[in-house]
């Protein structure tokens, strides 16, 4: 992971974008691409997608473009493609149980390796394979698991105590998908998506720029 510490975070967001279409590039033969190609089935400007692209040393060449299998290389090592991810679900609700059925082995080497949640109903029980665990065996749980990422689905009230749990078994990732502002140190990263908000957002645009495509 030493390439990924030079990358810019922007840069670093967009790898996953980037790895999908060259994947399926990949895929179905080709073995070269244009800055031109790539940021109309990406929608990144191509000026962007060379620089991009330069600070992994992958300098297209005018009228030949980018090798395609040489940045699928450098994005599977960068994105830890090449070894498997396992990563856990906190409160199996209506959102975690979706995403408990989400196949996110189907692009990438993530697998989820165990759920929790405190309802007696859920505890116990295998979905697709996946086992519920309590909450209360969650640092052991995780450790044996050689989990560091969690996905947090659980009611907003308990986000910031299950995060505070989940610190003392040393998760270094946080997905968060609940609307509530959660601490942390500042070793440990979090993403937030909070679905509402986003397609608040969503429809005030539509709302008020409508111009805007
Ligand atoms: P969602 O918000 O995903 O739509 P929901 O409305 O079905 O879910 P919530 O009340 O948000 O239910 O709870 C989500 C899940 O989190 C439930 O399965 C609940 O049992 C579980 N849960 C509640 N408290 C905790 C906790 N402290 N730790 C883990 N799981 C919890």
């Amino acid at each position: 992971m030493e390439e990924n510490t030079k990358i810019p975070q922007a840069t670093a967001k967009r790898l996953p974008l980037y790895h999908r279409y060259l994947k399926y590039l990949h895929e179905s033969g080709k073995e070269r691409v244009s800055s031109a190609e790539l940021s109309e089935a990406v929608k990144v400007d191509s000026a962007t997608i060379r620089r991009d692209f330069s600070y992994f040393g992958a300098l297209g060449k005018k009228g030949y473009g980018y090798n395609v299998a040489y940045i699928l290389d450098f994005f599977s090592k960068t994105l830890s493609q090449d070894k498997q991810t396992n990563v856990a679900i906190i409160g199996v609700g209506n959102l975690g149980m979706a995403l408990l059925h989400y196949n996110f082995m189907k692009n990438n080497n993530i697998k989820i390796a165990a759920a929790f949640d405190v309802d007696a109903d859920k505890v116990g029980t295998i979905q697709q394979d996946i086992p519920i665990y309590h909450l209360n065996d969650m640092e052991e749980t995780l450790r044996e698991n050689n989990v560091e990422v969690v996905i947090l689905t659980v009611p907003s009230s308990e986000a910031q105590a299950t995060v505070d749990k989940l610190l003392e078994a040393d998760v270094k990732g946080i997905l968060n998908f609940t609307p509530a502002r959660i601490s942390v140190p500042k070793h440990v990263r979090v993403h937030h998506i909070d679905l509402t908000t986003e397609l608040q957002t969503l429809i005030y645009f539509l709302e008020n720029y409508p111009q805007n495509k």
